[in-house]
């Protein structure tokens, strides 16, 4: 059967959650053994998110075969629990890129390169080839941006035009407010917003509705009169108490079986097992039974998407261990001002990575304290840097250790580029990325308890390393170095001994899904747990 397609587009406002809705949809069909993929577009310039600020756009996500995409693929990755690639991504960037170079090469040769049928005509083709190579059953595409944005337009006009040729099925999200004076739920947004969408000639045939509270009958009726749906096309996506319960939700409202046959695929019946698994899990975070605080201790705190990939691994990590993770998000600066005493009561202390000198000091200051006081600790990327950088400086008494990112004329520079890094000129798409096998000693240490395995695979997004210069001095000093690469060159793992305290080059976040949740946070949780009761 030939691939169908969904293409998911918000009409009012950006930030109501596209990327969960797609990847509820995904999950839906998932349930049934359809093979459905997504496909994002972002209408940047950029040729991928890798050279943005994660303050403004939030995480730069990675994947196994080394795309920086945007942090709604780490969703997707975390609902379906399969490896995306990067072909999924479709930027502006990508599009402009691709036809520039067509018309260098004189693919065009007589014609006036247009946005359309050039421009449109490539994105076709770019999702048109992700139908023709892995064949899925349906591939939903996910608009980024607000339907009226320029950034988006010719995108969807290319979707329009796609539906012309194959089957389309097209959900409008938006957004009903409720004034809380009189408490009623406001539609005119939605049909404003519904107006533009029929200027750009797509006719909805599904919409759903974000709003804080279960959209009412009379809003719904309205909402469908307006978009010319029968009410039961129009779907509630109220707030929920976990983003996993969104495909159940859906369930519950019958969208499955009316998409499955408005898309007019052969009929299956669910898998009850899988769906029995995902109600487990879900039933899991709602009724937790024990409770745990940890600290992260980073330079984006402000912006909790900077960090999503993190803040998702501790809420798998806390089902697998029945408890309910509270962060405390700790902006370092500020620690560097107000000392440790931000960090009493907590149970662990994780510092995530990050890039530039900015609050640096404030890291290696949070894990002294975790390192004297015993408190598990859990160093990512940059964390597992400042890991190293804090031995030196005070169990080797290096005293200015430094990375050379933060201090290019140090001396004891225990952080440095490898050569192959050196030479780079170009920022983008150029740091050590993607999966990279890790070789584990099996030789009483923390990483082999963890993954109990010797070889073990995660992502990485970095430029610097652990000097090798400096192994032997850390190691003699107690330093455990306990996985490398498979050479054996560079350092992934390092350790303190007696103490739940682990650093990793790599990014085990970027992995950590709700059926397959990261190792290295299901342990550090279960020390955190520990800790506790220690101090009760
Ligand atoms: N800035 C460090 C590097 O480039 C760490 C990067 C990170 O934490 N992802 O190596």
């Amino acid at each position: 059967m030939p691939t169908k397609y969904v293409v998911v587009l918000g009409s009012l406002m950006s930030g109501l959650g596209k990327g969960v809705v797609n990847s509820s949809l995904l999950k839906m069909l998932d349930f049934y053994g359809y093979n459905a993929l997504p496909i994002k577009f972002d209408g940047y310039l950029n040729y991928d998110c890798g050279t943005m600020n994660p303050y403004r756009h939030g995480e730069v996500f990675v994947l196994d075969d080394k795309s920086e995409v945007d942090m709604d693929f780490g969703i997707y990755e975390r609902f379906l629990n399969k490896d995306m690639t990067g072909d999924l991504s479709i930027t502006g960037g990508k599009l402009f890129g691709a036809v520039i170079n067509k018309e260098r090469r004189g693919e065009f040769l007589g014609a006036d390169v247009q946005i359309i049928p050039h421009l449109t005509n490539e994105a076709i083709s770019m999702i048109k080839k992700v139908a023709n190579t892995r064949k899925p059953d349906v591939i939903i595409i996910e608009v980024g941006g607000t339907v009226g944005d320029i950034e988006n337009s010719y995108f969807i006009e290319a979707v329009r035009q796609l539906a012309l040729e194959e089957k389309t099925v097209f959900i409008n999200l938006t957004y009903s407010p409720t004034m809380e004076v009189v408490g009623e739920q406001k539609t005119k947004p939605a049909q404003l917003g519904f107006r533009m969408l029929l200027q750009s000639g797509i006719i909805p045939d599904f919409v759903i509705c974000r709003s804080n509270k279960e959209l009412k009958e009379n809003t719904a009726e309205k909402l469908a009169m307006f978009s010319n749906l029968k009410k039961e096309r129009v779907i509630d996506d109220s707030d929920l108490q976990s983003m996993y319960m969104l495909p159940i939700h859906f369930m519950k409202q019958g969208f499955d079986k009316l998409l499955i046959k408005e898309l007019e695929l052969e009929e299956r019946s669910i898998d009850n097992d899988k769906l029995k698994e995902w109600n487990q899990k879900i039933n899991r975070i709602e009724n937790p039974k024990k409770k745990v605080r940890v600290a992260v201790v980073g330079k984006y705190t402000g912006l909790k998407d900077a960090y999503a990939s993190i803040n998702e691994a501790f809420i798998h990590a806390g089902v697998e261990n029945d408890a309910k993770v509270e962060i405390a998000w700790i902006e370092s600066t500020e620690l560097e001002e107000k000392g440790t005493a931000l960090l009493n009561g907590v149970d662990g202390i994780l510092v995530p990575g990050g890039f530039g000198n900015r609050g640096i000091e404030g890291m290696i200051c949070a894990i002294k304290y975790a390192r004297e006081n015993k408190i598990p600790y859990l160093g990512i990327c940059l964390g597992m840097q400042l890991m190293a950088v804090e031995f030196a400086r005070n169990v080797c008494m290096l005293n200015d250790a430094n990375s050379l990112e933060f201090d290019a004329d140090t001396k004891n520079g225990v952080i440095s580029l490898m050569s192959s890094q050196k030479e780079i000129e170009n920022k983008g798409g150029t740091m050590r990325l993607g999966a990279w096998k890790c070789k584990i000693k099996n030789t009483n240490t923390l990483a082999y308890n963890i993954y109990k395995s010797e070889l073990i695979e995660e992502r990485h997004r970095h430029r610097y390393e652990f000097n090798n210069q400096f192994r032997e001095i850390m190691e003699h000093s107690g330093l455990l170095i306990s996985g490398t690469t498979i050479d054996e060159k560079l350092v992934e793992f390092i350790e303190w001994k007696d103490q739940f305290g682990i650093g990793t080059q790599a990014h085990p976040e970027l992995k950590s899904r709700l059926e397959n949740p990261a190792p290295l946070f299901v342990e550090f949780i279960k020390a955190a747990l520990e800790n506790t009761k220690s101090r009760i």
